[in-house]
C-alpha cells in the first residue's frame, strides 16, 4: 500500500471514530447526567402517619397494627370496634387515592400474612394476602410454576392485587379474579368465611375488586401455570395495528405474554407503539434471577422525564436499541419479576401519578388523538403509556372489563402543589369522558379525581355494591378514602353521624 492510500485510510478511520464518538457521546452524557443527579430527596410522612404511592395522601392514623394470622387480625378488629375506629387494610400501598388509608383510623399492615404452599397435582397456590409478588415468583420458580395472572410488576401484595382486581400482560386473558379458586375472608365481626364461585358466591365477587371494603382477605387459592421458556420479539407499529395485535385471541400463535407501550417522544407522540410478544419455546427456563440492569433501566426512563431530547433518547433506546440486544430465551417468571419502583420519581418536590383507562380495541387510535388534545390543552406531562388486552371478567362485582377491552396505564409527572393537582384533576376528568364517549371507562386504584357522576356512569353497579357492603359490614368497620369519596351512604359525615347515634 503506498503512502497516499495509507494516509487516506487513516483519515477515514479517524473520521469514522469521531462520527461514532459524536453519535454515542450525547446519549452517554445525558444518561451520565441523570445518574449523577439521581438522589432520593423524598421526606417520609410524619410519625404516626402513612402515605401511598402518590405521595399526595399523607394521612394521620390512630393506630397501625401488623397482622400475621387469623388471631392477630381478629384481635385488631375487636380493638378497633372498642375504640370506635374505622379500619383500612393496606398491602404495599401502591394505590394512589387513599384506597388503603383512613384518616384517624386503624391501619392494618398485612405484610406478615405471607405463608405459601403449592398443590402440585392441582396447580394451585395457597398464599397469604400480604405476600408480595416477588416472594410468590421466587416460591413458584423453585417448583417450575408461575402465577396464571398478575400485573407485570412484583412489588404489589396479593391482597391489594385481588382487591383492585388487577390486569396484566397475559395475552388476551381476563383480570386476576379469573385465576382465583377460593378466598378466606375475615368479616367485620371476626368470622372467617371461605368463599368461591359456588359457596358464598356473592361475597366472593364483592371482595374481588372490592377495595378492602367487605372484609380482610387472609389467604387466596390461585391457579398456577408452568413456568415456560419464552422467546421475545419486538415490533414498532401504528396504534391501530398495535391494538389489533393486542386484541388477537390468546394462545393462537403460542404467545403467552404481550407487553406494549406507546411513544411519548416528540416526533412520534402517541402515533407509534412498541409491542413485545413472548412466545413459548422448547427448553428449560433458567432459575429466577435478580432483575436485569435496574439502574440502567431507571436512568433511561428518568432521562425521558425531562426535555424533548430525553424523551426522544428513551424511545430510541427502548424501542430500537433494546430489542436488538435481547438474546432470547427468558423465563415467564423473569419477565414478571420487575419492580415498578425502579423507575419511580424520588425527587421531593415532584411525583409520578398513574391513570388507568379502558377502551375497545378499535377505538384506541381515536382515544389517543383525544388524549393528545387533553394533555396539550391542560398542560400535563405524560411520561409513559403501557397497554394490556383484557378479556371479559365474569367474576368480580365492581367489574371494569364487562367485555374485551384494552387497558391503558398512563404515567404523568406532577409537582406536589395545589395548582398542579387542579390541572391533573382536569386532565383526568377529560380523559374519563373521552374513554366513556368511546365505550370505555377508567380504573379505580389511582387518584380520586373522577367526579361522583363519572364514577356512577363508569360503574353503574357501584350504588348496589355499597348497599351490599351494609349487609356484610353493617356498622361500616372497613372504611377508606375511596368509600367516603364515592358512596353517599358511607360519606365521612354520614358514617360519623351513625357512629354517634350508636355510641
Ligand atoms: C407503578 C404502578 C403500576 C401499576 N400497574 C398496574 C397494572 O399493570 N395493572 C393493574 O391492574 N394495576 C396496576 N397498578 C395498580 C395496582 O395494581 C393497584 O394499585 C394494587 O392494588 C396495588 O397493590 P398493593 O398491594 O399496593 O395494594 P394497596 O395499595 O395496599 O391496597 C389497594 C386496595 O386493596 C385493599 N387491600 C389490600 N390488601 C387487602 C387484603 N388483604 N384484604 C382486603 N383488601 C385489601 C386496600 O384496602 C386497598 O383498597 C399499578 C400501580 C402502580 C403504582
Amino acid at each position: 500500500m503506498n503512502r497516499v492510500s495509507r494516509r487516506w485510510l487513516l483519515r477515514a478511520g479517524l473520521l469514522l471514530l469521531a462520527g461514532f464518538a459524536a453519535f454515542v457521546a450525547r446519549p452517554l452524557f445525558r444518561l451520565g447526567t441523570v445518574a449523577w443527579h439521581d438522589r432520593d430527596t423524598r421526606t417520609p410522612p410524619a410519625d404516626g402517619g402513612w402515605d401511598d404511592a402518590s405521595r399526595m395522601n399523607e394521612t394521620p392514623l390512630a393506630e397501625i397494627v401488623a397482622v400475621s394470622d387469623e388471631v392477630t387480625a381478629r384481635a385488631a378488629l375487636a380493638r378497633a370496634r372498642e375504640r370506635g375506629l374505622g379500619v383500612a387494610i393496606a398491602g404495599a400501598r401502591q394505590s394512589m387515592g387513599g384506597q388503603a388509608l383512613l384518616r384517624d383510623g386503624m391501619a392494618l399492615d398485612t405484610a406478615a400474612l405471607s405463608e405459601m404452599s403449592h398443590d402440585d397435582d392441582q396447580g394451585i397456590l395457597r398464599v397469604g394476602a400480604g405476600a408480595r409478588w416477588a416472594e410468590v415468583l421466587a416460591f413458584l420458580d423453585r417448583r417450575g410454576r408461575s402465577p396464571a395472572l398478575m400485573q407485570p410488576y412484583n412489588d404489589f401484595s396479593v391482597g391489594g392485587s385481588l382487591a383492585a382486581n388487577c390486569h396484566g400482560p397475559m395475552a388476551g386473558r381476563p383480570p386476576i379474579a379469573a385465576s382465583v379458586v377460593g378466598l378466606s375472608v375475615m368479616l367485620a365481626d371476626g368470622k372467617v368465611v371461605r368463599c368461591d364461585r359456588q359457596t358464598e358466591g356473592e361475597l366472593f365477587s364483592l371482595v374481588l375488586g372490592g377495595y378492602g371494603l367487605l372484609g380482610l382477605i387472609l389467604e387466596a387459592d390461585l391457579r398456577t401455570v408452568p413456568n415456560r421458556l419464552l422467546d421475545p420479539t419486538s415490533e414498532l407499529l401504528s396504534p391501530a395495528d398495535l391494538a389489533e395485535a393486542l386484541a388477537d385471541e390468546a394462545g393462537d400463535d403460542g404467545v403467552e405474554l404481550r407487553l406494549a407501550r406507546i411513544s411519548v417522544a416528540p416526533d412520534s407522540f402517541l402515533t407509534e407503539g412498541l409491542l413485545t410478544s413472548y412466545r413459548a419455546v422448547d427448553g428449560t427456563p433458567p432459575p429466577l434471577g435478580a432483575e436485569t440492569w435496574p439502574s440502567l433501566r431507571r436512568w433511561v426512563f428518568r432521562a425521558g422525564t425531562g426535555d424533548d431530547y430525553g424523551r426522544y433518547l428513551r424511545w430510541q433506546l427502548e424501542g430500537r436499541v433494546a430489542p436488538l440486544l435481547s438474546l432470547g430465551g427468558i423465563s415467564r417468571n423473569q419477565v414478571l419479576n420487575v419492580s415498578a419502583t425502579v423507575v419511580e420519581d424520588r425527587h421531593g418536590p415532584t411525583t409520578d401519578i398513574l391513570h388507568g383507562y379502558f377502551v375497545p380495541a378499535d377505538q384506541l387510535a381515536l382515544f389517543l388523538q383525544r388524549t393528545e388534545l387533553i394533555v396539550r390543552d391542560v398542560g400535563v406531562a405524560l411520561l409513559d403509556l403501557e397497554l394490556h388486552a383484557v378479556a371479559a371478567d365474569d367474576d368480580s362485582y365492581l367489574r371494569y372489563a364487562d367485555r374485551s377491552l384494552l387497558a391503558l396505564t398512563m404515567r404523568f409527572r406532577q409537582r406536589r402543589l395545589p395548582g398542579e393537582e387542579y390541572r391533573m384533576r382536569e386532565a383526568t376528568r377529560g380523559l374519563i369522558d373521552a374513554a366513556r364517549d368511546l365505550g370505555g371507562r377508567y380504573q379505580l386504584p389511582y387518584r380520586l379525581h373522577a367526579s361522583r357522576r363519572q364514577f356512577n356512569m363508569a360503574y353503574p353497579q357501584g350504588r348496589r355494591f355499597f348497599k351490599r357492603k351494609r349487609h356484610y359490614d353493617p356498622d361500616g368497620l372497613f372504611r377508606n378514602t375511596f368509600l367516603h369519596a364515592y358512596s353517599a351512604d358511607w360519606s365521612d359525615r354520614q358514617t360519623r353521624r351513625e357512629g354517634g347515634r350508636r355510641g
